[in-house]
């Protein structure tokens, strides 16, 4: 299988993960927003079952941000490595900005753009959903 690696930014957490990506999103509420640091978190999604630590499993911290999710990061530079929703448990959201090289992605949504930040203007004409898409599914 077509696989691609990805590393925090000090490097001690380093992982392989497959490179069929199933969703890509934009997440605009003030979770992502906060624990990222900007306007938006972007993540992908794929099987957890293509997910593996390589190096770091040690090393890792987790954040539980409300019941059902989890935000996964590395203790010494602080990279968002993913977030795991408890209530989806065969998928990962791993961080895109932790994925190294050039991954194969479906077309972006922005989602939770209900609670975006005000000063944060959309303008790239991709989908947007005011929460989650799963609500929109029957389009
Ligand atoms: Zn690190
Ligand atoms: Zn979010």
């Amino acid at each position: 299988m077509d696989k691609l690696s990805g590393n925090c930014e000090c490097k001690k957490v380093s992982f392989t993960l497959s490179n069929e990506i199933t969703y890509f999103s934009h997440c605009h509420c003030s979770q992502c927003r906060r624990c990222h640091g900007s306007a938006f978190g972007s993540y992908v999604e794929i099987e957890r079952s293509s997910f593996e630590y390589t190096s770091g499993v040690n090393n890792i911290k987790i954040f539980p941000s409300s019941k059902l999710c989890e935000r996964i990061f590395c203790k010494d530079c602080g990279s968002n490595i993913m977030f795991i929703n408890k209530a989806i448990p065969d998928k990962y959201y791993v961080s895109i900005g932790v994925i190294n090289g050039n991954p194969k992605l479906p077309e972006a949504h922005h989602i939770f753009v209900g609670s975006k930040a005000s000063w944060d203007k959309i303008n790239d004409g991709l989908k947007q959903y005011e929460e989650y898409p799963i609500n929109n599914n029957n389009e």
